[in-house]
């Protein structure tokens, strides 16, 4: 279960917050590190602080954009030190572990963290199912980055031990995996790839229309994102959806042939 969580760093500008991150990952039992435009590749210094997690360190993937270190995973947290204009659905760090633990035995789940400077940007949050908020010294709430990483993936490690001791005493709520497809062989949940591309279509239908001038967008996307992200339709749900933008798109190009 362990092995479908990963920490996601963007743009980090010290490396050495890269090497120490790892050595936070690999205590608590966890590897998969995805680099998302690193400002400085890891170095000896990194390699230095990650002490015995070079390896860790070693297999971390370095992608272009935050989408696609996160577009084949079906829960992704972002972390932010504050609380952001737009309210978004929050998770404790408690509550975090174990989602992450419980969907993690499913699919791969991500766990992303901010740049030293400025955090993530709120395009960045709007790809996230849930924000994670440690809840620090309200006069002095901004972590170290590798610091954050040790915080929630502790939660996480200890919400899997807990979870790998209720299996072995053959309890009840044990958290089991559960089925990822339907009796039809549907996935009962969708990849944050397959979601953005409803967003996409989503927009495209909504200027179509007229709704959403793309000069003036506005927040309509942004508020569109927050209401599905709560809902997480599942395959079957995202298709009926497709299909009704389609029947959209093609009410407007009949529309504006008259
Ligand atoms: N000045 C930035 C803080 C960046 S700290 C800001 O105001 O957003 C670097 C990263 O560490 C953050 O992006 C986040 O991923 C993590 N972090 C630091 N403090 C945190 C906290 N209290 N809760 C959750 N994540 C935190």
């Amino acid at each position: 279960m362990l092995d479908n969580v990963r920490i996601v760093l963007v743009n980090t500008s010290d490396c050495r917050n890269i090497g120490s991150a790892a050595r936070a990952m690999k205590t608590m039992g966890l590897k998969n590190l995805i680099l998302v435009d690193p400002i400085e590749m890891p170095n000896g210094q990194a390699q230095a602080l990650s002490a015995g997690a070079s390896d860790v360190l070693g297999n971390a993937k370095v992608v272009a954009t935050l989408k696609e270190a996160i577009e084949d995973c079906g829960l992704v947290v972002g972390t932010s030190a504050r609380s952001r204009t737009l309210p978004w659905p929050m998770l404790e760090p408690r509550r975090c572990g174990k989602k992450m633990v419980e969907e993690g035995n499913q699919y791969p789940v991500a766990l992303v963290f901010g740049r030293e400077s400025s955090g993530l940007t709120n395009d960045e949050l709007q790809l996230c199912h849930y924000h994670v908020a440690i809840p620090a010294n309200p006069e002095y709430s901004s972590l170290n980055l590798a610091m954050a990483v040790q915080t929630l993936s502790y939660e996480i490690r200890m919400n899997f031990l807990e979870a790998e001791e209720a299996k072995f005493e053959n309890n009840k709520s044990a958290v089991t995996a559960t089925a990822v497809v339907d009796e039809d062989g549907e996935a009962k949940y969708q990849l944050v790839e397959e979601t953005e591309r409803f967003y996409d279509h989503f927009e495209s239908a909504m200027q179509k229309t007229g709704f959403i001038q793309p000069k003036h967008p506005g927040i309509i996307m942004t508020k569109v994102r927050r209401l599905f992200n709560r809902a997480r339709p599942d395959g079957k749900e995202l298709k009926m959806l497709r299909g009704i933008l389609a029947s959209i798109d093609k009410a407007a190009a009949t529309a504006n042939k008259d």
